[in-house]
């Protein structure tokens, strides 16, 4: 029979609930058995990738192409679950779909309800990613919050599946979170309240994970088991960990939260093989040496905008054993303003051992970012053109090397002489934004004797796209010539996938996001390269 795993939230949001269900899912893997993981997001959107990064954070793309909350990407970098657009489940696609049947007339006259039309649609995308016969256990995390309106029916279809399931096959693991008062004390109040929310909905969490700043001691964690019917042993303390997110595997089996869960499902399963998780968290807390990176962009106050980014960065410092340090520089920092001189780029940039410029959209702020970029060409100092950096580079040299002063993207001055970068030929005609970008996975051919031939160590690669613009081709015989060296480009060679600066030690731009296929167990060959690179030059900027 296979497994469920429901992970819900209660008392509030951002309570880590997807690092949660990830860890789960990793625990699970050492354990042996076979992981699929699937999100659930109460929002409307169809999908995220219409969503701005300050509403949502980062939208993380899979290889098919959808654009996802950014805790599909928490799935990949603790699981090996394959992640497609049926990992991702929200709201305006279960309306969409149920709406969609109602007027092709599926539902033959019946009155088409919430329950259990809906109920049922959200039912059968559950199941669906844990269909090959050789999965064991699919981990679902409800989105939002216990309470919420929105929830509704998504737990109410986990309630049906629970029963329909047997307790012993379906478990629902509650995170809750176990403030401090003033003083430091911890309540579990909230956490009451919480699971009371939980159970009147029908379902009653088989174990508590407990958010908490501090470790949550035995006798709060047994008052709480009497309060709510949780067993003792799933109660589960997850206090702050430091430095690193990839702890909170090892912190759940020192707990025994795997075998508690593996207990009340009835799998029997072989003992945890955990050491790849120690070794990176190993190499977390004890580097060899520090590297900062300058990561120069939009959205730089925000924490999750560039999630799948921070994370590679930290997956390339595991792979050179070193601490990163990022440096978040808000990119309008290094535009001067109307009337006023440059801004001293030594001050702003001066500090940092490499500067990567991750994706983007809309003008603003890339003004600076042409900035940093000629700064690193110059100074010779590592540079990461993700995407929109990569775009990034090219206008930087027409400006700068072939003088072009007007050069640009399209997207940002549709008027400019020299659109250096322009709109897919593909996307010419589109009319609508939500999901026509360039998405998902693509094949990139690697030219010999690049930089990232050698970093790849392979002629073809596949990685993710999200994109509508692209380098013109029109230009590429005189970017090559004025240095910016085309590296990579698609099969067909139609379009530019890598560039680089000729004569620079590290300086590098590709079309494709390379961030979303990096994990701690497998950091992401440009990543490991590119913090190779920095360590190496470290200083180089002061020089
Ligand atoms: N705005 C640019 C484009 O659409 C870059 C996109 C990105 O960086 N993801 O092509």
């Amino acid at each position: 029979m296979k497994k469920l795993i429901f992970v819900t939230g209660g008392v509030c949001s951002s309570l880590g609930k997807g690092v949660t269900a990830s860890s789960i899912g990793a625990l699970m893997e050492a354990r042996g058995l076979i992981v699929r993981m699937v999100k659930i997001d109460p929002y409307l959107n169809v999908d995220a990738g219409t969503m701005s990064p300050y509403q949502h954070g980062e939208v993380y793309v899979t290889d098919d192409g959808a654009e996802t909350d950014l805790d599909l990407g928490n799935y990949g970098r603790f699981t090996h679950s394959p992640l497609s657009k049926a990992n991702s489940i929200t709201t305006g696609q279960v309306y969409q779909a149920v709406i969609n049947k109602e007027r092709e007339g599926r539902y033959l006259g019946r009155t088409v309800q919430v329950i259990p039309h809906i109920t049922d649609e959200i039912k059968a995308r559950i199941l669906a990613p844990g269909k090959d016969p050789d999965v064991d256990v699919t981990i679902v995390e409800v989105g939002g919050t216990v309470g919420d309106m929105e929830s509704i029916p998504f737990l109410e279809a986990a309630r049906q599946l629970i029963h329909e399931f047997g307790r012993q096959n379906a478990v629902t693991v509650h995170v809750t979170l176990i403030p401090a008062v003033s003083g430091g004390e911890l309540k579990t109040k909230p956490s009451q309240h919480a699971v009371k929310e939980l159970q009147e909905v029908g379902i009653q969490p088989d174990a508590l994970v407990l958010r908490a700043a501090q470790p949550v001691e035995e006798g709060m964690r047994r008052k709480l088991s009497g309060f709510t019917n949780v067993e003792f042993e799933g109660i589960i303390s997850a206090h702050d960990v430091r430095p690193t997110i990839y702890e909170i595997p090892l912190l759940f089996q020192d707990q025994g939260l795997d075998t508690f869960l593996l207990k009340k499902m009835g799998v029997e399963s072989r003992h945890a093989d955990l050491r790849a998780w120690k070794e990176v968290v190993r190499k977390l807390k004890e580097p060899k040496a520090t590297v900062r990176i300058g990561v120069v962009g939009k959205y730089m106050d925000l924490e999750d905008s560039y999630k799948s980014v921070w994370e590679a960065l930290y997956h390339g410092g595991i792979a050179n054993e070193a601490a990163v340090k990022i440096v978040k520089i808000d990119s309008s920092r290094l535009e001067a303003a109307a009337g006023e001189p440059a801004p001293d780029y030594d001050a702003v940039l001066g500090e940092v051992d490499g500067i990567l410029v991750p994706g983007g959209y809309g003008q603003r702020g890339t003004n600076g970012m042409v900035a940093a970029a000629r700064w690193a060409r110059e100074r010779k100092v590592p540079y990461f053109g993700i995407c929109l950096g990569l775009q990034i580079m090219v206008i930087e040299t027409s400006r700068n090397l072939l003088g072009w002063a007007d050069a640009d993207s399209s997207e940002f001055n549709p008027d400019s002489g020299h659109p250096v970068v322009s709109l897919l030929e593909e996307q010419v005609d589109v009319k609508s934004y939500g999901g026509t970008q360039r998405l998902g996975k693509s094949e990139s051919v690697l030219k010999e004797s690049s930089l990232i031939r050698s970093i790849y160590g392979s002629e073809r690669i596949l990685e993710r796209h999200r994109h509508r613009y692209e380098v013109s081709n029109a230009y590429r015989a005189e970017l090559e010539k004025a240095g910016l060296k085309i590296a990579a480009l698609t099969p067909d060679g139609s379009l530019v996938e890598c560039m680089e600066w000729a004569g620079h030690p590290w300086g590098l731009g590709v079309q494709f996001h390379p961030e979303f296929k990096s994990g701690p167990l497998n950091p992401g060959p440009l990543f490991r390269s590119f913090i190779g690179a920095c360590l190496a030059g470290r200083g180089q900027a002061e020089k």
